[in-house]
């Protein structure tokens, strides 16, 4: 059991930057922090590859350097 130490963070906003794995693209995520446990999908702005967040709602993407792999196709996944 650990010790309910953190402050409730629903209605919290996450920001954090990462880095497509599959086309290299940069990206900023503006993500609502649900409770443990929550989770929503947002895609990469260039090839579409989806990823998970812990948040309530879908995260808001924002493209901050273009992908680096050369290449001009979609991440094949069914969604979007
Ligand atoms: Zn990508």
């Amino acid at each position: 059991m650990k010790h309910a130490v953190e402050p409730p963070l629903t209605g919290a906003l996450s920001i954090f930057e990462r880095t497509c794995a599959y086309c290299g693209a940069r990206f900023r995520v503006l993500a609502a922090r649900g409770r443990e446990g929550d989770t929503a999908d947002y895609a990469c702005p260039d090839c579409g590859k989806t990823y998970e967040a812990q948040a309530i709602d879908e995260p808001e993407v924002q493209l901050l350097g273009r992908r680096t792999d050369g290449k001009d196709d979609r991440y094949q996944e069914t969604m979007f």
